[in-house]
């Protein structure tokens, strides 16, 4: 039994699964508002590299959110999650993702339905992913810890020969937390110091939401897990309890 650096048991045994040829290089990522994608930004661009397609569900418009430069007593919402949108279409190109699906989910407000989880349950058996990221069930904001638990839940779901009418059963390589303000695990860590340019390019798309101090925070964190990777910056993912460790995904991001 494993346990976690606070000492908590975890039952995800390294089990080495045998290596083979990764022929579904399909990536899905969940994030609960535009702009969460940061969060692993250099790990997706060395996906998209490898020959990866990347789709991402982002839950919520972030219409709940500030608008740096404007006067926030009076946003119009419907405004906001315009803009957002057009700021994640332009991130969503520098790092590479393909496609990406609005669920239009209630900005801090996201709550888990059977709705919600036959919808994700549909994605997943549709894309069809080797690798899952999401965010993690222990951050700071109630949206990121609702989206970790909810897809956590639905990924499981969409493996089981339960509900055809959502499509043929799948089963993801590995399901991924990402660290956010508040660090994950850091089961493995990814040296994405050759796409840092391109990070910060990204950053700039969020005229709305990014203000130095955001980008300082997200600076600091990658050059933290740099340190420990021996690497100039660094993204650090915990292992979904219950996916063994793929060691030809695992290698890819090595
Ligand atoms: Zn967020």
């Amino acid at each position: 039994m494993w346990a976690d650096p606070f000492g908590r048991p975890t039952i995800n045994l390294l089990i080495m699964k045998k290596s083979k040829t990764i022929k579904d290089k399909r990536a899905l990522i969940f994030t609960a508002h535009p702009d969460d994608h940061l969060l692993c930004a250099g790990t997706l661009m060395l996906l998209k590299e490898k020959g990866f397609k990347i789709t991402e569900v982002v839950f919520t418009g972030g219409e709940q959110s500030v608008w740096f430069g404007s006067d926030n007593s009076v946003i119009d919402k419907e405004a906001l999650k315009s803009e957002r949108k057009k700021e994640i279409s332009k991130a969503s190109r520098i790092i590479g993702i393909d496609e990406t699906i609005f669920l239009g989910e209630p900005d801090s407000e996201v709550t888990r339905s059977l709705n919600l989880i036959h919808r994700i349950m549909a994605i997943v058996r549709e894309v069809r992913p080797s690798i899952i990221f999401t965010l993690h069930y222990n951050d700071y904001h109630p949206d990121h810890r609702a989206v970790a638990t909810i897809v956590t839940e639905a990924v499981d779901r969409a493996s089981w020969s339960v509900a055809p009418h959502l499509g043929e059963s799948h089963r993801a390589d590995m399901l991924l937390y990402t660290d956010g303000e508040y660090l994950c695990r850091a089961d493995f860590l990814v040296d994405i110091s050759k796409f840092e340019p391109k990070i910060e390019k990204a950053m700039d798309a969020y005229g709305s939401q990014m203000r130095e101090k955001h980008r300082r925070l997200s600076r600091s964190i990658r050059a933290y897990r740099g340190f420990f990777k021996r690497s100039n910056v660094a993204e650090a993912f915990e292992i979904g309890e219950r996916y063994p460790i793929d060691l030809e995904l695992f290698s890819l991001l090595s």
